[in-house]
């Protein structure tokens, strides 16, 4: 299997990036972010409670999104390789991840980080605000608490992979196809 992590502040293109590569490599993709907004959109009481978090730009709690990917990985077993993005986000996410994993005789094969300046950041999720209908993309302090939730609480997660020797970083700033060329040269040099 193909596990990779594609991680990155708020903004850094995760989202954009995850859609090519999953065609190009034939991956599955598992965005915590995405499948929150889905519980919220069905009013599961998961979402309920997800909602008001994501509202004030915070993390929500470690055993929910853990519990998600739990599922996500149980319901896909057979894909060539998962893309993760937007998880994990903490290091309790990434000890639960690794363990999860090895369950499945499997392992993260690389973490894609990609580096992005913070002015560029703020003036990307603005400018997403105008069609990807999040609330916490259309309000400057939401986006700021995301971000400094990031500082906070994710930016530990690349530490952790480096123990691994598992981090290659991006610059994220750029054309999208040049951004997507230069992780696929990463990709294919761990592959062969
Ligand atoms: P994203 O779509 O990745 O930008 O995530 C949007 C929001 O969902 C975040 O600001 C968090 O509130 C929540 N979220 C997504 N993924 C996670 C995660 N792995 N851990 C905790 N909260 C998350």
């Amino acid at each position: 299997m193909l596990n990779i992590i594609l991680f990155g502040p708020p903004g850094s293109g995760k989202g954009t990036q995850s859609e090519k590569l999953i065609a190009k490599y034939g991956l599955k993709h598992l965005s915590t972010g995405d499948l929150l907004r889905h519980e919220i959109a069905t009013q599961t009481p998961l979402g309920i409670e997800a909602k008001a978090i994501m509202e004030k730009g915070l993390l929500v709690p470690d055993e929910v999104v853990i519990g998600m990917i739990s599922s996500a990985l149980d319901e896909n077993l057979g894909v060539n390789g998962f893309l993760f993005d937007g998880f994990p986000r903490t290091e309790a996410q990434s000890e639960a991840l690794d363990k999860l994993l090895e369950l499945k005789n499997t392992e993260i094969a690389i973490v894609l980080a990609l580096e992005v300046g913070e002015a560029e950041l703020i003036s990307r999720i603005q400018h997403r605000s105008l069609t990807s209908g999040r609330d916490d993309d259309a309000n400057v302090e939401i986006i700021k608490a995301r971000i400094v939730e990031y500082h906070k609480k994710t930016s530990v997660v690349e530490d952790y992979y480096k123990k691994f020797n598992k981090v290659k970083n991006i610059k994220g700033e750029g054309s999208v196809d040049e951004i997507f060329d230069a992780l696929c040269k990463e990709i294919d040099n761990h592959l062969s």
